[in-house]
C-alpha cells in the first residue's frame, strides 16, 4: 500500500514549524488513542500513521531527508529497503513523554517543567445525622487520620532520573538514534526524592497525623449521599497536591417519623370516637410538635398535609411536606359496660358503612394533593 504524504497526515503544510507540527500531531494522538476508540482497527492505523509522520517531521535530518526524496529518502541502512515504520505501539507511548510531558502539572521547577507534582489520595468517612441535623444543616468537627510531610523531612533531586522525573533512552533505530522518554518509576515522576527521612515516616517521609476537620453539612442531605471536601483527604510531599475528604453521610432513622425524598411521613392512630366525633390530635414534627383537627366523620386512611413541615431538598428550592397518614384505631379489649353500649350502638343505621362512600388509595390520595 502506497504510503500517504506525512504532511497531509498531520494536516500541515510543508513550511510548518515544528510548534505546528507537534500540535497538530498531540490533536490526532489524542483522537484516535487507543484508550479511547477499544477494538478499533481504523482508528489504530491513524494512530500509528500519525505517530510515524511525526517522528520524521519532528527530527530536522529526517525532515529534510523526506523534503527531498520522499519516503525513498528514509529507506536504505542495513535493513536494505525495510522503509520506516517500524514502529511499535510502545515506541509511541515513550514518545508522549515528550509530547504530553508538560501537561502533567510541570511548575514545579527545574526538569524543563516535565516533574510532576506528587497528589495525596483521598480518605473516606461516614458521618452519623440525625433528623433534626439533616432538616436544619449541620457544621461537624471530625477526626481524620491523615498523611503529612513528618517535620524535618529533607527532599532533593531523584538520583535516578537526575531530577528531571523522565528517564530517556536512546534506541538504535534502522533511522539511527532515536530518544524516548518515560516518566522515572523512583519518583513517580517528581524528580524527587526523600534525603532525610525522620524516624517513624514512610519512604516518602510522611507520618499519620490525627487531625479536625470542621465540615459544612448542608440542610437535606440523604443517606449515602457523598459530599467532598477538596484538599482535607492525605497530604503529598515536597508541596504537592492533597486528596480530598469524602464524607459519607449515614442517616440515623428518626423514631416517629419516616422520610421519603424532602416529605415526611407519620402515622397517626386515633380512636373511632375521635374520627366519629371530631377531636385535636397531636403529631411530632422535626424537633417539634403541631397540632391538627381531625374532622367529624374523618375516615382512617385520610391523609392531612402540613405544608412546609417536611425537610428542605439539597439539590433544589423549596421544603417538603409532611404527610399524617390517619389511622381509626379499633379497640382489642372491651368492658362489659363498654360492650354494652356498643351493642346499642350496633344497630344503628348511622354505623353501617355508607354504600355510595368510596375512599380513595393511599396513593391516588397522595397523587391527588401534589398534581
Ligand atoms: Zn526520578
Amino acid at each position: 500500500m502506497a504510503k500517504r504524504d506525512y504532511y497531509e497526515i498531520l494536516g500541515v503544510d510543508r513550511k510548518a514549524s515544528d510548534s505546528d507540527i507537534k500540535k497538530a500531531y498531540r490533536k490526532l494522538a489524542l483522537k484516535y488513542h487507543p484508550d479511547k476508540n477499544p477494538g478499533d482497527a481504523v482508528a489504530e492505523e491513524k494512530f500509528k500513521e500519525a505517530a510515524e509522520a511525526y517522528e520524521v517531521l519532528q527530527d530536522d535530518q529526517k525532515r529534510a531527508q523526506y523534503d527531498r526524496f520522499g519516503h525513498d529518502g528514509l529507506r536504505g541502512g542495513p535493513g536494505g529497503g525495510a522503509g520506516f515504520g517500524g514502529m511499535n505501539m510502545e515506541d509511541i507511548f515513550s514518545q508522549f513523554g515528550d509530547i504530553f510531558g508538560g501537561a502533567f502539572g510541570g511548575g514545579a521547577g527545574g526538569g524543563g517543567g516535565r516533574r510532576r507534582r506528587m497528589k495525596g489520595s483521598n480518605l473516606r468517612i461516614k458521618v452519623k445525622l440525625t433528623l433534626e441535623e439533616i432538616a436544619e444543616g449541620v457544621e461537624k468537627k471530625v477526626k481524620v487520620f491523615k498523611q503529612v510531610q513528618a517535620e524535618g523531612a529533607e527532599y532533593g533531586d531523584c538520583q535516578t532520573c537526575g531530577g528531571t522525573g523522565q528517564i530517556r533512552r536512546v534506541q538504535n533505530t534502522i533511522l539511527g538514534q532515536m530518544q524516548t522518554a518515560s516518566t522515572c518509576p523512583q519518583c513517580q515522576g517528581s524528580g524527587q526524592s526523600v534525603k532525610k527521612r525522620p524516624s517513624g515516616s514512610d519512604e516518602w517521609g510522611m507520618v499519620r497525623k490525627e487531625a479536625v476537620v470542621t465540615i459544612e453539612i448542608p440542610a437535606g442531605v440523604e443517606d449515602g449521599m457523598q459530599l467532598s471536601v477538596r484538599g482535607e483527604g492525605n497530604g503529598a510531599p515536597m508541596g504537592g497536591v492533597p486528596g480530598d475528604l469524602l464524607v459519607v453521610i449515614d442517616a440515623i432513622p428518626h423514631e416517629t417519623l419516616q422520610r421519603n425524598g424532602k416529605n415526611l411521613h407519620y402515622d397517626l392512630y386515633i380512636p373511632f370516637t375521635d374520627a366519629a366525633l371530631g377531636a385535636q390530635a397531636e403529631v411530632p414534627l422535626v424537633g417539634s410538635k403541631a397540632k391538627i383537627t381531625i374532622e367529624p366523620g374523618t375516615q382512617s386512611g385520610r391523609i392531612v398535609r402540613l405544608r412546609g413541615k417536611g425537610l428542605p431538598a439539597v439539590d433544589s428550592y423549596g421544603q417538603g411536606d409532611l404527610l399524617v397518614n390517619i389511622n381509626v384505631w379499633t379497640p382489642k379489649k372491651l368492658s362489659s359496660e363498654e360492650r354494652e353500649l356498643l351493642e346499642q350502638l350496633r344497630e344503628s343505621k348511622n354505623f353501617q358503612p355508607d354504600a355510595n362512600h368510596q375512599e380513595k388509595g393511599f396513593f391516588d390520595k397522595v397523587r391527588d394533593m401534589f398534581t
